[in-house]
């Protein structure tokens, strides 16, 4: 075996591990709970909760900690230590079923929009048995949902688990009806493509924007960006080279699949994609990939930024979310067949994946929206505000022909009814992949592209699990009555592509006119956070959630405020750190300068012309032109902080945040980066955007 082999999945307590420690009995259950979602008695939970304990003391832990994924986007944890007091005076190493299954927590310090009511501040979380309990600094992790007392989501697992067994539920039908009685569970696939920068840890320490916020928030544009494109695919600098070595390496020992490493588009932004893996548990290893991404980074002198837009005038950072679904047998649903019968089957899975998209459009741009992902989405970098699908020319011939129910000759024609027995062969689909596209078709799997970097995957696929299966829900109850179900299968598909073709464009979606288009076909442009969650409450949109129990009415107002107001606390920090950046140390150091070019200006004035402005006079009146304006600026921007922080209604806070707040930073940022300009770098307070981009030797 190689040294990889070895160490792959050593820190996790995985099927293999079970089968060894657990007796033959306890595993089947065990077993029967991973495959089938099963629960578990208490008497089992005791003998894993032993097994699990000896097992991660033998490598090492000392604690355990149920660990869970609040509507902070991040992961938060708690540790408790197995040690137990004994009768002697000494200790003993303890851990049992109860407490492996849950945990109560103090839940008074996450937010809940308004779910946890003040008098009950106990939250708790519940072991989620399906994703695999790992070791990380010598403590056991236990990947748990989090709820309120009275049982409501104040997470993203519980929310994202309901929407996988809707999933499973409406696809199960839909498998029985092509005659698939062997299958018995199926769970949508996910793997997270994920984006990210890497800093020189001296110059991230002076720049107080990338402390509190994560971005920056001046920052004139270096000599060169990414123009020459160098850097996409380029050689991997040794420094770097060894940090990604070193997070492949503790990635694999928690059994993340770590397995493409390259350079991106911008100088110093980089990418690692993993294998894919079922949703909740890419979900977890998503949150493993972006903390240890952050701590190994330190390790070698490093800063990772995970910020969607950490600089102006290069791209920013996303997350790709391939998606698709797979049978308990180990089949794609979303793989075109060799068969005519798979492929009817795999035209009905394609089509209930573009009505999804397309009826809720609205709640999947809400899912990606961030005050951070705003900068990004429309930026022509990253796919515009608008939803729509890209399936590449094969598939789009198909759905066409199926519309048209016209193709060359009468023999073709009668190949593309969509009968089970006489549907054509598929082209499979080439590699034209349309990098523009927000939701594509990559041959076998959907890529979702909006996602921002810093973002948890929970939330997209909350909405795509359960977008899909909601429509699946809908076709199984119109085939389950048909009499004909070959022809009925062939009207619901062609009624289906007709009604939703809106959402299918193979363009250039970076491209003003696409925008113009989108808008003529119906299709939403919601360029801002506050205007996409303006649709978050939508009547079809609290009908899908809780009609299909992923969250019930006061769970999504609960989501919609914590959203609001996340947005209105993060431009609320971006502003005051510009104040303070400003009137600390920018506007001083350009006084300075001032000063200074003042005394020089008295003396070259004997040596030129009177009617010349010499290079200090001329720099002088524009930095006190501008100090001037910029010192205005810090002055509105602070009271239209505080007018909008003043505001009670979240809806109205937000919106006064975009509308008042954002572009008075806008026009500060344009000012400073105008003085940066003139201003040399020693007496320049920050580091310059070249020194940050080119500072990783
Ligand atoms: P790229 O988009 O960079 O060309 P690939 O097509 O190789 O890369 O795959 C991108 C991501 O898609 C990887 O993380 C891969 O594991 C994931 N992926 C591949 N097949 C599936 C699937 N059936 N379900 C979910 N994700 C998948
Ligand atoms: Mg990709």
């Amino acid at each position: 075996m190689s040294k990889v082999t070895e160490s792959f999945g050593t820190m996790v307590f995985n099927e293999t591990v079970m089968r060894e420690k657990l007796p033959r009995e306890m595993y089947k259950k065990m077993q029967a709970t991973l495959k089938k979602g099963k629960r578990l008695d208490i008497e089992t939970a005791n003998v894993i909760a032993n097994a699990m304990k000896d097992w991660a003391i033998e490598r090492g832990a000392t604690h355990f900690t149920h660990w869970f994924q609040p509507m902070t986007g991040v992961t938060a944890e708690k540790h408790d230590s197995f040690i137990e007091p004994a009768a002697d005076g000494r200790i003993i190493m303890e851990f049992t079923g109860k407490e492996l299954v849950s945990g109560e927590s103090d839940a008074s310090s996450f937010p809940s929009g308004g779910l946890r009511a003040t008098f009950e501040a106990r939250g708790y979380t519940a072991w989620d048995p399906t994703s695999f309990a790992f070791i990380k600094d010598n403590t056991l992790y236990i990947p748990t949902a989090f709820c309120s007392f009275g049982g409501e989501a104040l997470d993203g697992k519980t929310p994202l688990l309901r929407s996988m067994e809707a999933l499973n539920r409406e696809t199960l039908r839909i498998l029985r009806l092509f005659g698939n009685e062997d299958v018995t569970a199926v769970k949508a696939t996910v793997g997270a493509e994920q984006e990210y920068f890497l800093i020189d840890a001296d110059t991230f320490e002076h720049r107080p924007d990338l402390i509190y916020t994560g971005r920056t928030l001046f920052g004139a544009k270096a000599p060169k960006g990414q123009e020459l494109d160098d850097h996409y695919f380029g050689i991997i600098k040794p420094r770097v080279k060894e940090f990604m070595a070193e997070l492949d390496e503790e990635l694999w020992k928690v059994g993340v699949l770590a397995k493409t490493e390259h350079n991106e588009g911008a100088p110093c932004q980089h990418e690692l994609a993993p294998i894919f893996a079922t949703t909740n548990i890419a979900t977890d290893h998503n949150q493993l990939t972006m903390e240890l991404m952050q701590r190994i980074a330190r390790k070698h002198g490093m800063v990772c930024l995970l910020h969607e837009k950490p600089f102006k005038w290069v791209a920013g950072s996303g997350k790709h979310n391939n998606w698709s679904l797979s049978t308990d047998s180990g089949a794609n649903l979303l793989e075109p067949g060799d068969t005519p019968f798979e492929n009817a089957q795999f035209l009905l899975f394609l089509t209930a994946v573009i009505k999804a998209v397309d009826d809720y459009q609205e709640l999947l741009r809400i899912s990606v929206a961030s005050a951070g992902n705003d900068h990004r989405l429309g930026a022509a970098e990253a796919p515009p505000a608008v939803v729509s699908m890209f399936l590449g020319d094969e598939i789009t011939a198909v759905l066409e022909a199926i519309e048209n129910e016209s193709t060359a000759s009468a023999k073709d024609k009668e190949m593309m009814k969509i009968g089970v027995h006489v549907l054509p062969k598929f082209p499979k689909a080439s590699s034209d992949r349309n990098r523009t596209s927000p939701f594509a078709f990559t041959g076998n799997k959907f890529e979702f592209r909006m996602l921002g970097a810093s973002a948890s995957i929970a939330d997209a696929n909350i909405v795509l699990n359960t977008a899909v299966a909601e429509v699946l829900g809908k076709f199984a109850d119109e085939l389950e009555g048909a009499i004909d179900f070959s022809s009925a299968l062939h009207d619901l598909i062609r009624r289906t592509v007709i009604e939703h073709k809106r959402i299918l464009f193979n363009g250039n979606g970076y491209d003003d006119s696409w925008i113009e288009e989108a808008e003529k076909r119906g299709l939403s442009n919601l360029r801002t956070t506050p205007d996409a969650l303006a649709h978050y409450l939508d009547e079809k949109n609290i009908a899908l959630f809780t009609g299909n129990k992923v969250f019930s009415e006061s769970e999504l107002r609960a989501r919609y405020e914590v959203y609001l107001e996340r947005y209105a606390k993060v431009l609320n920090i971006e502003a005051r750190t510009m104040v303070g950046m400003v009137r600390t140390a920018i506007l001083p150091a350009v006084s300075k300068y001032i000063r200074q070019l003042s005394e020089s200006a008295i003396a070259a004035k004997s040596f030129i012309a009177d009617s010349d402005l010499s290079f200090e006079e001329e720099t002088v009146a524009s930095l006190t032109e501008l100090s001037s304006k910029t010192y205005a600026f810090i002055k509105m921007l602070e009271s239209a902080n505080d007018a909008a922080k003043a505001l009670s209604c979240s809806k109205e806070k937000a919106e006064a945040y975009r509308d008042s707040v954002l572009p008075i930073m806008e026009e500060l940022r344009g000012a400073v980066d105008s003085m940066e300009k003139l201003v040399p770098a020693d007496i320049w307070p920050y580091p310059t955007y070249g020194n940050i981009l080119f500072g990783v030797k």
